[in-house]
């Protein structure tokens, strides 16, 4: 399921979903004066692995910038991972969170709109950084978004230095129709539903040449025939939206 609260976590383990493929951090930081402490964060995450545990738990950094720029932040035009890299004390706030709380369950960590491997590996950088300094011992995988026709591009150098991908087809859906606003996101367009159709099939074979695993979590996986396309693609998860999931229940 895709989640973007905390509490939603227990609800879509009650509905069957096996396991949470993308919890929006980035709601925690939206709609307040001001950012939300690691002590916050902690309580938040560890509350939801211990509802999704020993399921997979996957949670996104957050994802800020541009329609989601909370009010007491300024806009640099940038987003997501970019975002966080230009904002290293609140990153490392949220890593120190993600860090602590997966003590407590099976906490994935992926980051969000990244395009290059050259940003990727500052991240990673910053979350062994985090990990030492708290001698965290849980192994957590750190996976990458693959939701931008960069990250499609890119996504052999990618899939070295991930553990695994996401593919969102929300923002490539964007970005190949320059579409307005993000409410907008599911694929009617067939001829697009094409083009990102065979992305996917290229990001899959990439990623499991290298033993990578593959979930597409944007709301073109809503579509059962896709969904069955995917499946036949090699896609190895999909995650819904978790209100589809509750009307399937
Ligand atoms: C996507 O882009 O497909 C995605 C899942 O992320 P979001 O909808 O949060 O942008
Ligand atoms: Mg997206």
């Amino acid at each position: 399921a895709n989640i973007d609260r905390a509490e939603d976590a227990a609800r879509a383990t009650e509905y069957g979903s096996e396991g949470i493929g993308l919890f929006r951090s980035e709601y925690l930081y939206l709609g307040r004066t001001s950012a939300p402490s690691e002590e916050e964060q902690f309580a938040e995450y560890r509350k939801a692995a211990e509802a999704v545990a020993p399921k997979e738990l996957v949670i996104r950094t957050a994802d800020l910038g541009a329609d989601k720029l909370p009010e007491h932040m300024e806009d640099t035009g940038l987003r997501g991972l970019a975002f966080s890299l230009k904002e290293e004390q609140l990153f490392k706030t949220q890593l120190r969170a993600l860090y602590r709380a997966a003590e407590y369950g099976n906490i994935k960590l992926m980051f969000p709109m990244v395009n290059t491997v050259t940003e990727l590996s500052k991240a990673v950088k910053l979350c062994e950084e985090v990990r030492l300094e708290l001698g965290c011992r849980a192994a957590v995988p750190v996976g990458v978004m693959i939701e931008t026709l960069e990250a499609v591009e890119n996504c052999a150098e990618l899939a070295k230095a991930a553990d695994f991908f996401s593919i969102g087809t929300n923002d490539l859906y964007h970005e190949l129709t320059g579409a307005g606003g993000r409410d907008k996101e599911i694929v009617e367009d067939q001829s697009v539903r094409e083009t990102v159709a065979d992305m996917i099939e290229k990001t899959v074979k990439t990623a499991h040449e290298k033993g990578r695993e593959v979930t597409v979590c944007g709301r073109m996986a809503e579509n059962a025939r896709m969904a069955e396309r995917f499946a036949g693609i090699g896609v190895d998860a999909v995650s819904l939206p978790l209100a589809l999931i509750k009307e399937k229940a």
